[in-house]
């Protein structure tokens, strides 16, 4: 579904993302750890034409993405987004929220935006905060509205960045929660996260990024259990 061939991506002359190479499969729930500052976002994000790399390139479903001809909007509605700030709009409401999108970019009408928003809100047990505005809602509806946001668009693939991070902790868990149901659903996933026992429990393989490359990629049993590069073991000791 999407192959990263030497990725680079430098800011200025600090080179972040050094030439990573990667394939992302239809089903795949690929979870990305490593250190802070070691490129995790960059990489997420210029999978979703957020970044523009220096070198390489990005083909989503047989679409080379980093092409200038390329419509990203288009490239866009099939890959959902989810950041660690929530960044819903704050001036609508929830249900406005999740009809945005859909209806803005013409791929469903505003009375089927409003069914889809209210089947998704079912879903995720907040049906009755449609009216509502984000300020009222806590850290753990907020992002669970952001993923139902990003599920409006049907994307073929979802995108989460360390979805939990700005969460209190007891909101952690109705989170991840809701990201291991759609795993579960066969969603084709990458996520940024620090939830090392999430990683291992929904990913299907891990990638380890540090100094903008990817030092080490496994299925998860593997990776935590049996680390070979030296600075995977280095991070796995310290946040284990
Ligand atoms: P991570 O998500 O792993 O913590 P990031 O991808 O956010 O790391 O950042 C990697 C490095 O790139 C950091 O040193 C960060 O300061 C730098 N960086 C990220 N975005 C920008 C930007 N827009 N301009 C300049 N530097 C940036
Ligand atoms: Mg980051």
């Amino acid at each position: 579904m999407i192959q990263v061939e030497n990725l680079e991506k430098s800011f200025g002359d600090h080179q972040v993302i050094k030439g990573i190479s990667t394939t992302i499969s239809r089903g795949d729930v690929v979870a990305v750890i490593g250190p802070s500052g070691c490129g995790k976002s960059t990489f997420l994000r210029s999978m979703n034409c957020l970044e523009e790399p220096t070198a390489g390139r990005i083909t989503f479903e047989g679409t080379d993405i980093t092409d200038e001809d390329v419509d990203i909007n288009l490239v866009r509605e099939k890959i959902g987004m989810v950041f660690q700030q929530f960044n819903l709009f704050p001036n609508m409401t929830v249900k406005e929220n999740i009809m945005l999108a859909p209806v803005k970019r013409k791929k469903m009408t505003k009375e089927e935006a409003a069914v889809k928003a209210e089947e998704l809100l079912n879903r995720i047990g907040l049906a009755d905060k449609a009216d509502t505005y984000p300020a009222m809602l806590s850290g753990g509806q907020k992002q669970r509205i952001a993923i139902a946001r990003a599920l409006a668009m049907n994307p073929d693939v979802m995108l989460f960045d360390e979805p939990t991070s700005a969460l209190d902790p007891e909101m952690v868990g109705e989170v991840l929660a809701l990201i291991k149901e759609l795993a579960a659903e066969g969603m084709t996933m990458v996520i940024v996260t620090h939830e090392m026992g999430f990683a291992k429990e929904v990913a299907n393989r891990v990638l380890f990024l540090s100094d903008g490359l990817i030092q080490e990629e496994n299925a998860p049993v593997e990776l935590f259990e049996h680390p070979k590069n030296a600075r995977l073991q280095d991070f796995l000791s310290k946040v284990l």
